[in-house]
């Protein structure tokens, strides 16, 4: 059995009306899924509109690489230390995608003593937030081709529908194909494929909405297709929103579960990081601030995208005030960013770690830029070397005028993080944050792109294709011009190629292709090659996983 799954059984679940009565939440207003897991009443969550705001603190890291970092890990580890030293600290996660469970990277549910549970449970089916989005999603696929069935009154360009299909599964077959063939009873053919769910924007729109009505007006405003003439048609014009709102009005409101140490954690939403903005649902974000005095929240990928995306576009349009940053690291990491490979990690590098470190230290001054205070958390690994803690933390101090605190929540649970949650408490109660997105809502659509990548990724400039520039332009003729920008770029660097490691600065990032995402409010910017369907690898995580004997799950991690 793997190390989180052993961990995670071995823990003793409290009723989750236990869990709710922590933070106030009478079991009146809990609607129980099982005995661990429960959704909250959206009439109880209006009640507390006129509470104060708990504090808001956000978990971000460093540029991934195939070592690890433990963003949920630690996001759920320093919810836990603030438990622990007093604070009613609320935990707001992403829902974990089938996908990745069954591929390579695994669940999302954290790892060692600093998980949410139940880890099965939530990994796999949970509350079916995932089912409904699918099939909202669907439904409007099924109108779109019905529609053109029925006669094509909107005047849908069939070679122009932009609206795909989406399974959450990792399925490289379906990246590409034709739908409706077989003849006149099954419609007009035409090239169609699936995206993974969480690349949906029904996911985007239902992690921006604020209530039930916003979604719906949300889902009417997406664009699925063209006419001949390139005039957009909306789910709207197929008076398709109020079915695929019914489809959701379960699903919207935020699931209620526990970490290992019994901290609460609200996981709601769970969008994909490049084509979408990658944090959990503002409603699950918005009950957590008035729930706690503390509010501890995870942004997908690195710094550069997730937490750029958190405050550009998240916070921005959901008025949120973040009062402190976490940006987590490893020496792993780091010295992979130094140009050590995977294989050799374990062994001491401080020449390679002091390489590496740059990709640390441009990220805290991008943080900064946003006007919110930052502090680094170095997510203890057993390989890790004392001299390589000193190291990060001098360079730090010296260098980067930050403070690094070591953690060993995935040893040591709630006690490993005690002194990071000391040290965000103490920044957070500084009051010195002043939350200010980089660029203002009013700002040509290339401008916003190039103050991204040029203050953001340390690049020379942008490289607009002549396409999306006319495109930003036709967007902007059409009213969409005060949008924020959703950039989708390789995760891996702060340019547009992936293997770029470290702190590259004076490149030129591609921008091939513009994309109006009208429901959600972004507009995508994609540079480079962007997977929203990805594929298994040679040996994926499903061919380990299977029940038991004792009828229990194996091979979850
Ligand atoms: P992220 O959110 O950044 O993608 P996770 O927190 O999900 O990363 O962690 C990824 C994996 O790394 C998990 O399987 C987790 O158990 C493991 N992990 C995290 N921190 C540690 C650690 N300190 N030591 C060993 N494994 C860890
Ligand atoms: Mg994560």
């Amino acid at each position: 059995m793997s190390h989180d799954l052993a961990v995670a059984r071995a823990a003793t679940l409290q009723p989750i009306a236990a869990i709710a009565d922590k933070i106030g939440i009478p079991s009146s207003a809990l609607d129980p899924y099982g005995k661990h897991i429960a959704k909250l009443d959206e009439e109880f969550l209006a009640g507390l509109k006129d509470r104060p705001d708990g504090r808001l603190v956000l978990v971000t890291a460093i540029n991934p690489t195939p070592a690890g970092e433990g963003k949920t890990t630690t996001t759920i580890g320093l919810g836990d230390g603030l438990n622990r030293i007093g604070k009613r600290a609320v935990i707001a996660l992403r829902e974990p995608s089938l996908g990745p469970v069954f591929g390579t990277k695994g669940g999302a549910t954290g790892g060692g003593k600093a998980q949410v549970l139940p880890m099965e449970a939530i990994n796999l089916h949970f509350t079916g937030d995932f089912h409904a989005i699918t099939s909202a999603h669907n439904l409007l696929s099924a109108l779109i081709d019905n529609h053109i069935h029925w006669g094509n009154s909107l005047g849908f360009d069939t070679r122009r529908i932009v609206w795909r299909r989406v399974l959450d599964m990792n399925d490289r077959a379906l990246r590409q194909l034709v739908v409706g063939l077989g003849g006149a009873p099954n419609g007009f053919s035409r090239e169609d494929g699936f995206d993974i769910t969480v690349a949906s924007e029904v996911m985007a729109c239902f992690c921006l909405a604020d209530g039930l009505a916003d979604l719906e007006a949300r889902l009417a405003r997406i664009v699925v297709g063209y006419t001949r003439a390139k005039k957009p048609i909306t789910a709207g014009e197929l008076n398709a929103a109020g079915a695929m709102t019914v489809l959701l009005k379960d699903a919207i409101r935020p699931n209620l579960v526990q970490t290992i140490e019994g901290s609460p954690a609200l996981i709601h939403g769970g969008p994909f990081a490049n084509i979408a903005h990658g944090c959990n649902s503002v409603i699950a974000t918005r009950a957590a601030l008035k729930l706690g005095d503390y509010v501890v929240t995870e942004a997908g990928f690195g710094a550069d995208l997730g937490a750029e995306k958190f405050f550009d576009i998240k916070c921005r349009k959901a008025g949120l005030k973040p009062e402190a940053v976490v940006l987590v690291a490893t020496v792993r990491a780091l010295k992979m960013n130094g140009g050590v490979a995977k294989a050799d990690l374990a062994r001491e590098n401080l020449d390679a770690l002091s390489k590496g470190i740059v990709n640390l230290g441009r990220h805290v001054k991008n943080l900064r830029s946003f006007g919110v205070p930052v502090i680094v958390a170095i997510n203890h690994f057993t390989t890790d070397s004392e001299a390589e803690h000193a190291l990060i933390a001098r360079i730090c101090a010296d260098d980067y005028g930050v403070e690094a605190v070591q953690c060993r929540h995935w040893a040591d649970g709630a006690a490993g993080a005690e002194e990071l949650a000391r040290k965000v408490v103490a920044l957070c109660e500084g009051g010195t944050a002043a939350f200010k997105p980089i660029y203002p809502d009013v700002m040509p659509l290339a401008d916003k792109i190039r103050t991204i990548a040029t203050s953001i990724y340390g690049a020379a400039d942008v490289a607009i294709s002549s396409k999306a520039a006319a495109d930003l332009q036709a967007f902007e003729a059409a009213g969409y011009g005060n949008l924020p920008i959703c950039m989708a770029k390789t995760q891996y660097s702060f340019s547009a190629d992936p293997t770029l490691l470290g702190a590259p600065s004076g490149h030129v990032v591609p921008v091939r292709e513009v994309r109006l995402s009208a429901g959600a409010g972004f507009v995508v910017a994609i540079c480079g090659d962007i997977m929203t369907m990805p594929g298994l690898p040679r040996l994926p995580a499903a061919e380990a996983i299977h029940i038991n004997a004792e009828g229990q799950i194996e091979g979850l991690f």
